[in-house]
């Protein structure tokens, strides 16, 4: 199922809750702006190859659109679309004031060179610049991309238009980038953990914690479980398979064995296992934090052995293992909640780079802490008034806060 199919259906539910009126549920499943564009890329062997490129500005009624850019083989219009979407729920939910967007580029940037990668970067930035900027369109890290790949897409940027630090969010901290912001996301997601558990009496501290994916935000998150919260993580895996130890990873060294680009299932103090395994481990939290559509009923819904699943990655459940696992009694976090932590710090990325003042560490996790757990109590409040899953709830929040701006804009 497609990103663009996963959100619609999940969207339906939460307008019928609000009854929202027909003409607005159009404005607000479909996109604002969509640019496709071609970028020819110059091989280090002189050879030209040419990839297809997406940004896709889906609603920018509550301020400037905000969304990653990826670099992924499966990076499609559809997926985009999708994330753009959650995107607009996303800043609407954290009511912090961005729309949403995403842009992806169909490419896997393994098989590139560095240098192979900052021309790529720079021509999919010029072709789009256009559409983007501090009050149109603001990118930011995803999948495959980081705070190098940002410092690029700014200097492209600004070649064009002059310094414009706040035209890109996720840059490197000499660049203009926040303190906080590369492990905004993996704190955002304890920060709700935390809340959940303390709200519903499921322990954290002590807890096995299984995470799929060791990027930017799963290695974060686990990091900081071990460190801030005192869980116990069990596996992690990357694309290569995973790792488990029932005693507890010992996490600060399997980063460093990470950070020297090995995979996981290589770390000896553990047992390798494949992906597929990952998804049997007995756990008290599970938490995705790779990609899209990896908790099916084809694979794992009837079978995980979790007592929450908290949505780390974008989309990581499809509507039909939804269902299944709330037949089964294991409540989801869903990803637009459990994962706003790394928007929220882009925001004040945002308002630091127009205000030209730097914010310290200790302020930014402040902040990110108030907006993430006031968003939280929303979400938990009104499911609980509704009898409705915390995405169904997190949805409507959203989707009212939209409707709200595109009335008071005249729609
Ligand atoms: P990343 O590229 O830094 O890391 C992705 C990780 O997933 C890597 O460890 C990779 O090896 C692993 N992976 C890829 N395919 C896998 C597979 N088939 N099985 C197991 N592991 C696999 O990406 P990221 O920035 O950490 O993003 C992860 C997810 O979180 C994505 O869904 C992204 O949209 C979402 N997200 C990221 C941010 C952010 O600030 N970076 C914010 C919100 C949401």
């Amino acid at each position: 199922m497609s990103g663009k199919a996963i959100v619609a259906s999940q969207f339906d539910r939460a307008a019928d809750l609000i009854k929202l009126d027909a003409y607005m549920r159009r404005i607000l499943i479909t996109p604002f702006r969509e640019v496709q564009v071609e970028v020819p890329v110059r091989m280090d062997d002189g050879r030209i190859e040419v990839y297809t490129g997406y940004r896709i500005q889906h609603n920018g009624a509550r301020g400037p659109c905000k969304g990653g850019i990826r670099y992924h083989p499966d990076a499609d219009h559809d997926e985009v679309l999708g994330l753009a979407t959650i995107m607009t729920w996303k800043t609407a939910l954290m009511d912090i004031p961005f729309g949403g967007s995403k842009g992806g580029v169909t490419v896997d940037p393994r098989n590139l060179s560095t240098l192979e990668l900052e021309r790529l970067t720079r021509r999919f930035t010029q072709r789009i610049s256009i559409v983007l900027g501090p009050y149109r369109d603001v990118p930011a890290p995803d999948v495959n991309t980081n705070a190098q790949v940002m410092a690029w897409i700014l200097d492209e940027y600004s070649s064009r238009h002059g310094y414009t630090p706040a035209a890109v969010t996720g840059k490197p901290i000499s660049l203009g980038g926040s303190l906080g912001r590369e492990e905004a996301t993996g704190r955002g997601v304890m920060y709700v953990m935390m809340e959940y558990a303390r709200d519903f009496g499921i322990p954290l501290k002590g807890s096995p914690v299984v995470i799929q994916g060791f990027g930017n935000v799963g290695s974060h998150l686990a990091r900081l479980l071990v460190a801030e919260a005192g869980a116990k993580v069990v596996a992690v895996s990357d694309v290569d398979g995973g790792i488990y130890n029932d005693q507890g990873l010992d996490i600060p060294g399997l980063l460093q064995h990470a950070a020297a680009r090995k995979p996981v299932s290589a770390w000896p103090s553990g047992k390798a296992i494949t992906n597929e395994e990952l998804w049997t481990i007995p756990c008290g939290w599970l938490v995705p934090a790779a990609l899209g559509g990896v908790i099916t009923k084809e694979a794992n819904a009837r079978t995980l052995d979790c007592k929450v699943v908290v949505e780390a990655a974008n989309e990581p459940t499809t509507p039909t293992a939804d269902l299944i696992l709330a037949d089964r009694g294991i409540p989801v976090i869903p990803d637009f909640l459990a994962n706003a932590g790394g928007v929220t710090v882009s925001y004040y990325e945002w308002a630091q780079n127009l205000q030209q003042y730097r914010w310290t560490h200790e302020q930014v996790n402040r902040e990110l802490h108030a907006t993430i757990t006031k968003a939280y109590a929303g979400v938990r409040d009104l499911a609980k008034d509704k009898g409705t899953t915390f995405r169904t709830a997190a949805y409507a929040i959203a989707l009212q806060r939209v409707a709200e701006a595109e009335r008071l804009r005249g729609n």
